[in-house]
């Protein structure tokens, strides 16, 4: 059995359809802080396997331990974290609570329970504004630029000092940009309140949530002055997490960090474009200044999941936002 912590959440829903399709057996847990328990059962319509789920925080050590000792636990993927980069930066004290703490919890979890084999979600974002693109993983981790990303790339630190001294096989997967959602249209991204990234931002737009898009800089030095980001496909992702689990079953007792994008940069305009373009739907957008803390060019060099995990992305921008689409319209209210 995997226990998917965050699994109600964006990314953490999606893995677990992947893993159930692949017959794992998953226990999930989660305490709702920004997803829904709807999720869970989307996931239940979708599979037609059940899951099993305990709601919890995952700050309380004893209760982890006290809730999940009938269940014979492979492995561990840890999701369970706040994501918000901006909201990071005014509450930092909430970010390295719940971030770290839970990490270091489930770490010491990992350690009581004997668990070997361990994925943790982590991003992109520990490059910071590379000199140099594609990034790889040998690419300098950078200081961090706000409590968010300094939670990963220290969430990335514990993982490796404590594999110093404790066995066991972990991969840190450094997420490009996700986004789209599942075939079915049941679930997705569904940020509670305004959006903070694109791709939200322009699905609502595009059903009348919101008026206009605000793209934040049209001075970049890159081809049409917007930034440049390497989109993947959540079911993509999704599916990179069971190789994952997979791979470290091999038990290589190392800690490994691995790039998830497509290999490709992709603008804001070019995303704008082609969602226009797949769905027949005009975006209203406004070029503002812009937003702090955005760096002007990322993209992945992924060839190393294709060489460990034998993973490559495989769904294409066009599928990326016409499920996104596809969810939009099927979210009620
Ligand atoms: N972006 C934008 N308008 C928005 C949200 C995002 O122009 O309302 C741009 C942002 O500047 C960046 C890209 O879209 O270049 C992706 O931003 P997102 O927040 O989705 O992800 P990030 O790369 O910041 O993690």
């Amino acid at each position: 059995m995997i226990l998917v912590t965050g699994g109600a959440g964006y990314i953490g829903s999606h893995t677990i359809v992947e893993l159930l399709n692949k017959n794992f057996e998953v226990l999930v847990i989660d305490n709702f802080s920004n997803s829904e328990l709807s999720a869970l059962n989307s996931i239940e319509k979708i599979t037609g396997k059940s899951i099993s789920f305990i709601e919890m925080d995952l700050r309380n050590y004893d209760l982890l331990i006290e809730k999940t000792k009938e269940f014979d636990i492979e492995g561990i993927i840890h999701f369970a974290a706040y994501k918000s980069v901006g909201e990071s930066v005014f509450e930092p004290l909430k970010y390295y609570d719940n971030n770290i703490n839970s990490l270091i919890n489930i770490l010491n979890f990992l350690k009581e329970r004997s668990i070997s084999n361990f994925v943790f979600s982590s991003s992109c974002t520990v490059y910071g504004s590379p000199e140099i693109i594609p990034v790889t993983e040998k690419s300098e981790v950078k200081k961090g630029e706000s409590p968010y990303g300094k939670s990963k790339i220290i969430g990335e630190e514990i993982i490796n000092d404590f594999n110093a001294s404790h066995t066991f096989s972990a991969i840190n997967l450094r997420y490009f940009n996700p986004i789209g959602a599942h075939s079915s249209g049941l679930i997705g991204d569904k940020p509670s309140g305004k959006p903070n990234n694109l791709l939200p931002f322009v699905t609502q737009v595009a059903i009348g949530k919101r008026e206009v898009l605000s793209i934040f800089g049209g001075d970049y030095d890159t081809p049409d002055g917007t930034c440049l980001r390497d989109y993947i496909h959540v079911t993509d992702l999704a599916k990179a997490h069971v190789s994952a689990i997979e791979y470290n079953r091999k038990n290589h007792n190392k800690v490994i960090p691995i790039n998830l994008g497509t290999g490709n940069g992709s603008s804001v305009l070019e995303i704008v474009n082609t969602f226009e373009k797949v769905t027949k739907i005009k975006i209203n957008f406004k070029i503002n200044p812009r937003r702090k803390g955005d760096v002007p060019a990322i993209f992945g060099d992924c060839s190393l999941s294709k060489k460990l995990l034998g993973w490559e992305a495989q769904l294409s921008l066009e599928d990326m936002l016409s499920s996104a689409w596809n969810f939009e319209k099927n979210i009620k209210n």
